[in-house]
């Protein structure tokens, strides 16, 4: 005991034993402790209980980002053959992820509305192993029912994975709702200040984190000690940057909507929003994104954008920095117009992650920027 207030970070790669009896137990899993960093590690193990503890579940664990949580998933739980049945509004990594990587291996995916449960049921095949999703979405905040989804996965025991990065369990815990895993992105809010990339899986089931576990510690995607410690004190302050981004969001929101330059605002704290009502029974909070579409078309809104002296032109998010970004051209470029379209981005729509500023200097940053608006395309 060194008695110390702060956690301490283990970067150790491996673990000394007493004796090579206690070795011995340790390595066939007669005893339980910890071996190997790329199995567990102290500090490791205290973001995952906290984050655990925070969804209001038993078990965490972490990686070394949010992708190889998405993936760790689906390669622990899914086989050659399989089938998944997915939001059509996801990260584009993830769709990436599920389109190629897992396509090659014989998993296919069916997309489908995130908004529409009887889409989701008309998708399942014999083989529908999972259902994955996001909600809210990026960047139209489109919110999910996760209790009516989950109840048509699992009358066919199919799995209900979360991804909760854009909430946090501060605003939504998918777990108690039904979700069977909940995935993270801890580079986002997790973190908060953009520092680390990482991520975690939660589940509530001793089965399910038994295959994940066996699946991330021979694949090997752990996350390092020095990550771990950040995310714990992002942890930490957690409830309060939430509460703070969910304020300063729907200030903007409102604030946007009655702006001559803004055609039109997407976030869930707005009455305007098609489901504003789910969203107050779902969420205790509104989160931090929110988008609009400005006048005009695409240099409508670049100039915007390139008027804003504060914002951060960025794609990350979660972050104490307001941050901007054009998803038409960054985020979602990589898709065809046609997805674009369909996915509604248009190429007036801007995305904000609200950060931590006082609201009156964000909304004269939005305001140096709206004044280029011309709403000429
Ligand atoms: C960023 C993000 C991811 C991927 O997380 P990384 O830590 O960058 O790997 C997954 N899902 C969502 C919703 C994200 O925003």
């Amino acid at each position: 005991m060194e008695r110390e207030h702060n956690e301490a970070i283990f970067t150790t790669s491996s673990f000394v034993f007493d004796d090579a009896e206690q070795a011995g137990k340790l390595f066939s899993g007669q005893a339980s402790g910890n071996v190997y960093s790329r199995f567990t590690n102290p500090t490791v193990a205290g973001f995952e209980s906290r984050l655990a503890e925070l969804e209001n579940a038993s078990h965490c664990v972490a990686t070394s980002s949010g992708m190889a949580a998405i993936t760790g998933t689906l390669l622990a739980l899914l086989k050659s053959g399989d089938h998944i049945v997915a939001s059509s509004a996801l990260f584009g990594s993830t769709v990436s992820l599920l389109t190629t990587v897992f396509e090659k291996f014989g998993v296919q995916t069916s997309f489908v509305s995130l908004t529409d449960p009887k889409q989701w049921k008309l998708a399942i095949r014999p083989n529908t192993k999972l259902f994955f999703l996001e909600t809210p979405s990026n960047p139209l905040c489109e919110i999910a029912d996760i209790e009516q989804i989950s109840r048509i996965a699992h009358e066919i025991d199919a799995l209900l994975v979360v991804d909760n990065a854009f909430m946090t369990p501060i605003l939504q815990r998918p777990i108690e709702i039904g979700a069977d895993i909940v995935v993270h992105t801890a580079t986002k809010y997790l973190d908060g200040q953009g520092r680390c990339i990482g991520g975690a899986i939660v589940t509530d089931d001793a089965s399910i984190h038994e295959k994940l576990f066996a699946m991330l510690r021979t694949t090997g995607p752990s996350m390092s000690p020095f990550n771990a410690w950040t995310f714990v004190k992002g942890l930490e302050t957690l409830p309060l940057r939430m509460k703070h981004h969910c304020s300063n969001a729907l200030a903007v929101a409102r604030w946007l909507q009655n702006h001559p330059q803004v055609k039109r605002v997407h976030y869930p704290g707005l009455q305007s929003h098609p489901q504003h009502d789910l969203a107050k029974q779902l969420f205790s909070g509104f989160g931090g994104i929110v988008s609009f579409e400005v006048q005009g078309g695409k240099y409508d809104a670049w100039s915007m954008i390139d008027a804003t002296e504060m914002l951060s032109i960025t794609g990350n998010l979660g972050d104490v920095k307001t941050t901007i970004t054009h998803p038409a051209t960054t985020t979602h470029s990589r898709i065809t117009q046609e997805a674009r379209d369909r996915a509604r981005i248009t190429d007036s729509l801007i995305r904000l992650s609200v950060g931590l500023e006082y609201i009156e200097d964000i909304l004269a940053d939005l305001e140096l920027g709206l004044r280029k608006v011309e709403g000429s395309g």
